[in-house]
């Protein structure tokens, strides 16, 4: 499998150059040149096949020849040993908890999937990568997780000082060894620009191989294909194709999914549940793609204004507006509605969403009142328990931290405190 820049000034690569510089020459997004079709055969016999078999199938023609067959298996294997149950929560929707993984977060599936093809790619150069990351609470979580100790990678993750969840610090800071933790006194944005201006700084990258572990890059983005599979599995009623809704802020999730539908898996109607930050719905009623600053919500890990894997999904349907538009909708949601969301569902159902599942939820709803013979389910996105203070508002009880959570909740923090300036950050790179 070859990989294209959409921006088409940049030659062909495969998976490994692809995982291992993230981004194009011409700054442009890799997408696969050809898209493979998903057997007949898997999705017959998928609910008899293991995760592990299910995601190495899924997975095995995008990584092609870069990675032999018994040693991808392997990684696959590790990367989904947990597991992503559909609960049916209440008559026509249900659940796909996807925060079952170390960190609590959907993004674990990505990051560990990345983090060990890296490895594998490296395992027998001499050069060592660092992967710099800025992050608003749950990307950091699950790129230092699923970096931690692999050799010829190094992690730099940014965060805000005093802007993230209790459980969400202690998940980026107290790891050690090969994992970085730069405390800055700003904003999540003033983060997300300084890496970016990393990412162009020609004095870093003589002396720093850098890459980028967010949804642009390959390995994180295709394995989140997963969980559709996963959800086809478990979906009772195989004849009706239920409609599927993702909390999106970047679109690299949704992104998975739509592909995992282009390409043969029987899923009905997307929806992409937004929150405040709504270009999406816009672009979908006028054809224009107008990026805003994003506005901060309760559902923070979607306050995303210009979302960087949207190209994909207009390429994913060759630029073709009506074949997007009759695959996907979108609904905006408030903190108001997310809050009454969380509230109502936990009265009704005794099910506890975090806000981003209540987005979801909500948005959900709306569609299948306008079609009320489908039925459909929400990816839950993170626990709610990384959002302890929506939920408290809305439940007026606590979320009970889950063991594997609660043993790191004791470790002291470590972290580099550093002003929200990018020399700072460039004359850390460079000592
Ligand atoms: C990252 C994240 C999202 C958004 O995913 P995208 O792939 O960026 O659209 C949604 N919910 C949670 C909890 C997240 O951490």
């Amino acid at each position: 499998m070859k990989y294209y820049s959409l921006n088409k000034k940049s030659p062909v690569i495969n998976f490994k150059e692809a995982t291992i510089n993230a981004q194009a020459p011409d700054m442009g997004l890799y997408f696969p040149e050809k898209l493979p079709e998903v057997s007949n055969a898997l999705i017959k016999n998928m609910e008899n096949l293991p995760d592990a078999e299910i995601a190495f199938r899924v997975i095995a023609p995008y990584v092609g020849d870069c990675i032999p067959n018994l040693d991808l298996f392997d990684i696959v294997k590790e990367t989904v040993n947990f597991p992503i149950p559909l609960k049916k929560v209440g008559n026509i929707i249900s659940s796909l908890e996807l925060f079952h993984g170390p960190t609590l977060a959907f993004k674990d599936v990505g990051a560990r999937f990345m983090s060990r093809c890296l490895g594998y790619f490296l395992k027998n150069e001499e050069r060592k990568v660092t992967v710099l990351v800025a992050t608003s609470g749950d990307t950091g979580g699950a790129v230092a997780n699923g970096f931690y100790d692999v050799k010829g990678v190094n992690v730099i993750i940014l965060y805000p000082k005093g802007r993230v969840s209790p459980v969400q610090e202690k998940q980026l800071t107290t790891l050690g060894k090969n994992i970085i933790a730069l405390e800055v006194d700003g904003t999540f944005d003033d983060c997300q620009q300084m890496v970016k201006q990393a990412f162009i700084d020609k004095e870093i990258n003589e002396k720093r191989f850098l890459t980028s572990a967010n949804s642009i890059n390959v390995a994180r983005w295709l394995p989140q294909q997963f969980y559709y599979f996963f959800a086809y599995k478990q979906w009772k009623e195989k004849d009706k194709q239920p409609v599927v809704c993702v909390p999106s802020g970047n679109f690299g999730n949704i992104c998975a999914g739509l592909l995992a539908k282009v390409t043969g898996l029987p899923l009905g109607h997307f929806i992409a549940a937004c929150n405040a930050n709504d270009i999406v719905s816009d672009y979908l009623k006028t054809e224009t793609l107008v990026p805003k600053t994003a506005v901060a919500t309760l559902s923070n890990a979607m306050d995303v204004g210009n979302p960087s894997n949207f190209v994909r999904i207009i390429e994913l349907f060759q630029k073709q507006f009506p074949a997007l538009k009759s695959n996907l909708s979108s609904y905006s949601i408030s903190d108001t509605e997310t809050i009454e969301t969380i509230k109502r569902i936990y009265t009704q159902h005794y099910y506890t969403l975090d806000p981003h599942g209540a987005v979801a939820w909500l948005a959900l709803e709306r569609y299948l009142g306008q079609f009320p013979d489908e039925q459909g389910f929400i990816l839950e996105t993170a626990h709610p328990v990384k959002f302890p203070d929506a939920v408290i508002e809305a439940t007026g009880k606590g979320v009970e931290i889950p063991l594997s959570i609660s043993s790191i909740m004791h470790r002291e923090k470590e972290t580099i405190e550093i002003m929200p300036d990018f020399e700072n950050l460039k004359d850390y790179l460079l000592a």
